[in-house]
């Protein structure tokens, strides 16, 4: 199943290898300090350095260790809810707002890779989401085509009958085809982004998880195995893998494994025969599963949650080519090059949330969705703690909640996803 230079790591690390460990002095006194060194936290530090307060991202492991070199590089608006269901939930306006931004996280995106010249395979390729039923189909265009035109996007049906023009699949009932959506590198962005964060004059600086955050004065006093930093301003971008250091962010996001397997090279008619546009694709299941061609549009990286918190690539791999060869039966013969693991952080109402607590900022909850959210809260964090009056987000206006009793060990996960993959199946 394997091929003799299979690697359990990520895809993307053999374009952008993750950089080498440094043994960088931490300096005693910073401007803004920086938790998590993914897309959320570096985009924090480039506005926050840009703006030229001195400005030090640490990361528990290596730069971009988490997910934001481990994705599968699908970018889409990304706010889960139907606009009834937010509608009814927060009201009109803010449901507009909510999609709004969401969309604006994809053009915010796509200017950022453009303006500052990352070379990451960003593509406006479209996505097609297959219907896992004839019922979900149905109900995907009514839905569509009700959708108020504040927050209006292109979009068409396919039916069954054309679905072999977009998927080289018979597994769906049909689909929707979302022009918009997009394809990059999610480890070649990282890496664009880290150069840029460097070349502004921030400080990054892996393998130094942060032990402890303690308020001192005006500022903080933040403890890592390499010595205290004092700092004025602290963000935290640590999604989800947010730790006891920040007890109150940890109540509030559940984190959740999220697995991908990159197979090897493929003939180029068999690989064009499955994507024949080759679009971003996934699935309407609540467990869902996504997948798509590598930029050299010869692989096919396939992810999916198969597992809730293992993190043994050897025990996931098996499973997601299972379901892979369920869609995609033509790949029998394809070995599998490499197989990785990474946690998202879904959040109690599935929504993003940005904002501050004791006095510090944090920015996380993209419910693994975040390649363009991600960037787009970040920034909007650097903005707000450079002091820019103008960096508001309705993400910032809705409350974080968390549950009694919730401590960051999500127990209700296995009934939940058994319940999700049980209504998958009847819907
Ligand atoms: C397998 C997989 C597939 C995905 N596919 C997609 C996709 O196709 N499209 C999409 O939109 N989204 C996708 N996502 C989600 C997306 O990648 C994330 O939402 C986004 O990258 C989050 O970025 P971040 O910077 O907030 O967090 P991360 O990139 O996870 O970074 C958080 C960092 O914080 C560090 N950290 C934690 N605690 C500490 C501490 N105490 N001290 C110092 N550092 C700490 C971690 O080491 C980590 O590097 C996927 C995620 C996974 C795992």
């Amino acid at each position: 199943m394997y091929t003799d230079d299979y690697k359990a790591e990520p895809f993307w690390w053999k374009a952008a290898p993750r950089p080498e460990p440094s043994d960088e002095v931490l300096p005693d006194h910073i401007d803004v300090a920086i938790v998590g060194a993914g897309y959320t936290g570096l985009h924090t530090a480039l506005q926050t350095a840009r703006a030229g307060l001195s400005t030090l991202v640490l990361d528990a492991d290596v730069l971009g260790f988490g997910c934001s070199s481990r994705n599968g590089g699908q970018v889409s608006p990304s706010i889960k809810g139907s606009f009834p269901h937010l509608e009814k939930r927060y009201g009109r306006a803010t449901a507009i707002q909510l999609l709004r931004e969401g969309i604006e996280s994809m053009s915010f995106t796509e200017a950022f890779i453009a303006s500052e010249n990352i070379d990451c395979n960003w593509e406006r390729c479209g996505r097609f989401s297959g219907a896992h039923s004839p019922k979900i189909y149905e109900a995907t265009a009514k839905s569509l085509e009700t959708l108020p035109s504040e927050v209006a996007f292109p979009w068409h049906m396919v039916p069954r009958s054309d679905q072999r023009s977009e998927i080289g699949s018979d597994f769906y009932h049909g689909g929707t085809v979302y022009p918009d959506h997009a394809a990059l590198d999610p480890g070649r962005y990282h890496q664009g982004l880290l150069a840029r964060t460097i070349e502004a004059g921030a400080t990054a600086v892996g393998d130094c998880a942060v032990e402890r955050i303690e308020r001192n004065g005006n500022g903080f006093r933040v403890h890592t195995p390499r010595g205290v930093v004092n700092v004025r301003q602290v963000a935290i971008a640590t999604n989800g893998y947010t730790g006891s250091a920040t007890g109150w962010l940890r109540r509030r996001v559940i984190p959740i494994g999220s697995y991908i397997i990159a197979t090897e090279p493929l003939d180029e008619d068999l690989a064009a025969e499955l994507s024949p546009h080759n679009r971003v694709m996934s699935d309407s299941r609540k467990v869902v599963f996504y997948y798509r061609l590598s930029p050299d549009r010869r692989r096919m990286v396939f992810g999916g949650r198969v597992a809730l918190k293992e993190t043994d690539p050897a025990v996931s791999a098996p499973r997601l080519r299972e379901e892979m060869l369920k869609l995609f039966p033509q790949l029998s013969d394809a070995r599998i090059s490499h197989s990785w693991m990474g946690f998202v952080a879904y959040t109690f109402d599935e929504l993003p949330h940005v904002g501050e607590i004791d006095g510090m900022h944090f920015a996380m909850g993209y419910c693994g969705s975040g390649v363009g959210l991600a960037g787009y809260c970040g920034s909007l964090m650097g903005r707000k703690i450079a002091g820019d009056k103008d960096a508001r987000s309705v993400f910032s206006e809705i409350n974080f909640s968390t549950r009694p009793l919730y401590s960051g060990n999500p127990w209700f996960l296995a009934p939940s996803i058994a319940y999700y993959k049980l209504k998958d199946r009847l819907t």
